[in-house]
């Protein structure tokens, strides 16, 4: 028999008896079923903490929560003599009697989280209550208290702490290798535990939530403790959803009167949504589902509210909601479940179709205001015609002019040069030779200012990356380095400037090794600058514009500056008023993001400071507001962001407004040109060094190797 070849045993098999299961291993398999991983004891964990009345929870993560899964609290605290029972099965605060249990209106109930983790993980818990004077400490092993260390006692031991409580879970599923192996990569439980954090943040906007890496200073996900559910959803999700958030409520009480803590009806219930518009078409449904404050699922919910979209969305687009349903406890069915996840309850069909019904009401009355797409409109027109590398025109605000003295994050233009901004107006209208290259001076130049000593290098501050939990930035960022080529990037990185050849066609020569090379120097600075744009999205420096010169003004410049905008059907008048009416819609998202600061009478007071040696050219700031319009494609995040970060390195480009423009002969002019030659070499190539992480479609049109030393030599041996 293929047993008998297994089974080393001589006797033939028999009947084996049926053992109880040793306790631990029961408990063992029983905790498993509540903690699937590690966003699953997070989950228990957050509710803990919110049962506790914490108003912030902070949590540290290593490997995914695998090695390490804490969270520290301020809420109330566990009291000294309840910790010897913390851990044990159906121990809870919560409920003391039967009738209790259908009151409950806290998370969990059943005193199982703390003594499952304590069955498949190394459990510590530090706690102090405000009436203790020091904190204490206990460690916990299948259900009961154990000495932290070998040869102590395991009684709790008094230590150092702050009112509150911190959890600490280390090791997770040491002891259940078959759950271990179930889980993904760490970055994947990484992900789900964010995704957890992140829907409780959106439900308890007044609770300050924070997550991060054991070991890394800034947290991935870090809330305000006093915020809305609105500006929760915008920080947490973005503003393409947060912009076309709608909001009902609904309950069983047809007035105003929904506030079920007076009424005694088992049935009475109330619910609130907030879910985007038509204009917003996510990939798939996002359904933050919370029944009385526990984040649940309900494929019926989801199935219902999807098919009140169905009709409305393209195919296979889906909208984002946030839906809160309060129910008496009495009438919610939470344990079908061992996870508690899928949740029943009285009347259900009733109230998911009264949620339903409201929410369709709402779209209804908003579909008639789709956003008005005018990108295609435009890019017959000021896009094309404007061709980013060539022909656009001045559209002079070159008074507007950094002075360099700028306190902090914030760099100053100062007044005197912005008074003469009014005259711009007459510029713009001059022709090309007309436009001066003062805005080229080096702004951002002190240290050639302040002495005479030549300056050989500038030192750059080191940049950090921004933490930016959007997945869109992520992805770009992603993209971004898929694309680095490694040769190029070490050629940049270890050069030798060898000079400027010509600044109006942006051409500069570089050493490497035995190699010369000729490079678009605005080309590869241009790449720089959007990854600049990437690394420190949402939190840039800002370039002060004082006083702050008006976008309308600015926006008009361009236009007027443009020649071929009759073929977008409008006059140039509609046209500066669309794109002055698209950036103030966006004023917030702009600021927030990109810390440009539009004031609400229209002014623009501060732009996003990509390199704080460095200054752009302010020349372009018109024909960058414009652009803007056209050619960002606000409808979606990740193109919104990525689009914006393309304009936004171009300005900063240190292309040439005027392409093909004369070399001017006046002294002036030159001593100009020198200095801008002076600021790419010294600080825009420097900063590549640094910075670039070239991608390799810069070989195509943007460096050329145009000889090698050794072939050099040889040619002039011949000679
Ligand atoms: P349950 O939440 O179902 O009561 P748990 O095992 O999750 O069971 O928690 C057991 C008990 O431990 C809770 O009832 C509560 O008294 C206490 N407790 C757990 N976490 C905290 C915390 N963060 N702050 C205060 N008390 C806590
Ligand atoms: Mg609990």
């Amino acid at each position: 028999m293929a047993s008998n070849r297994r089974s080393p045993s001589p006797e033939p098999p028999g009947p084996q008896p049926i053992r109880r299961l040793h306790e631990s291993l029961i408990n063992r398999i029983a905790a498993g079923e509540i903690i699937h991983r590690p966003a699953s004891a997070l989950k228990e964990l957050l509710e803990n903490s919110l049962d506790a009345g914490s108003t912030s929870i902070q949590v540290t993560v290593k490997d995914g929560g695998m090695k390490l899964l804490q969270i520290q609290d301020n809420g109330c605290g566990i009291r000294k003599e309840d910790l010897p029972l913390l851990a044990e099965r159906f121990t809870t605060s919560k409920l003391t009697t039967f009738s209790d249990l259908s009151r409950l209106t806290t998370y969990g109930f059943r005193g199982e989280a703390l003594a499952s983790i304590s069955h498949v993980a190394h459990l510590t818990v530090i706690t102090k209550t405000k009436s203790n004077d020091c904190a204490w400490k206990a460690a916990y092993l299948d259900g009961s208290l154990v000495p932290s260390k070998a040869g102590y006692s395991p009684d709790p031991k008094p230590c150092a702490g702050n009112n509150g409580t911190t959890i600490i879970i280390e090791d997770m599923f040491y002891n259940t290798p078959t759950r271990m192996s179930a889980l993904r990569s760490s970055s994947e439980e990484y992900a789900r535990i964010l995704d957890v954090m992140t829907k409780y943040a959106v439900h308890n906007p007044k609770v300050s939530f924070g997550c991060k890496k054991a070991g890394s200073l800034s947290p991935e996900l870090s809330t305000p403790s006093c915020s809305d559910t609105s500006q929760a959803i915008r920080q947490l999700y973005g503003h393409s959803i947060a912009k076309e958030l709608l909001h009902v409520t609904a309950s069983s009480v047809s007035d105003d009167n929904t506030d079920m803590d007076d009424s005694d009806d088992p049935e009475a219930w109330s619910a609130e949504v907030y879910f985007t518009n038509v204009n917003y078409q996510g990939k798939k449904t996002a359904l933050l589902l919370f029944i009385n404050h526990r984040l649940v699922e309900s494929h019926r919910i989801k199935r219902s509210i999807e098919s009140v979209y169905s009709g409305l969305l393209p195919k296979g687009s889906f909208p984002f909601v946030y839906l809160s349903i309060n129910l008496d406890p009495r009438s919610v069915d939470v344990n079908v479940h061992p996870t508690k996840r899928e949740v029943h309850f009285l009347n259900e069909e009733t109230i998911i179709e009264r949620i339903s019904d409201a929410i369709q009401q709402k779209l209804a009355g908003q579909s008639q205001s789709r956003v008005f797409e005018y990108q295609t409109l435009l890019t017959g027109g000021i896009a094309q015609s404007g061709s980013r590398k060539g022909k656009e025109k001045a559209s002079n605000v070159d008074e507007v002019e950094g002075d360099g003295e700028g306190p902090e994050d914030d760099r100053r233009v100062s007044e005197s040069q912005v008074a003469k901004k009014v005259l711009s107006q007459h510029k713009v209208r001059t022709s090309l030779q007309d436009r001066t290259l003062d805005s080229m001076i080096p702004v951002t130049d002190p240290l050639r200012n302040d002495s005479d000593e030549p300056v050989t290098a500038i030192r750059l501050r080191d940049i950090k990356e921004s933490t930016c939990h959007f997945t869109s930035i992520t992805e770009l960022r992603r993209l971004a380095n898929k694309r680095i080529h490694y040769d190029l990037t070490e050629i940049i990185k270890k050069h030798t400037f060898v000079g400027v050849i010509d600044l109006y066609r942006c051409l500069t020569l570089i050493q490497h090794n035995k190699n010369l090379y000729m490079v678009n120097h605005a080309a590869l600075a241009e790449e720089m600058f959007y990854q600049l744009a990437l690394l420190q999205f949402g939190d840039y420096s800002r370039l002060k514009l004082d006083p702050p010169p008006s976008l309308r003004m600015l926006v008009k410049f361009a236009v007027d500056a443009e020649e071929d905008t009759a073929r977008s059907g409008m006059s140039k008048d509609e046209i500066v008023d669309r794109i002055v009416k698209t950036l103030m819609d966006r004023r917030e998202m702009l600021l927030e993001y990109f810390s440009l600061d539009i004031s609400e009478t229209g002014d623009v007071k501060t732009l996003p400071h990509l390199l704080r040696e460095y200054t752009p050219n302010l020349d372009k700031l018109p024909m960058f507001l414009m652009r803007l319009g056209p050619q960002v494609l606000w409808e979606s995040e990740q193109e919104c962001f990525g689009s914006f970060m393309r304009e936004l390195a171009y300005f900063y480009s240190p292309a040439p407004l005027s392409v093909g423009l004369a070399p001017a002969s006046d002294e002036d002019e030159q001593e100009n040109l020198k200095s801008e030659a002076w600021r790419i070499q010294n600080i825009l190539f420097q900063a590549m060094r640094k910075y670039l992480a070239a991608p390799k479609f810069l070989l195509d049109n943007d460096v050329v190797q145009v000889a090698s030393l050794p072939d050099l030599y040889r040619v002039f041996e011949r000679c």
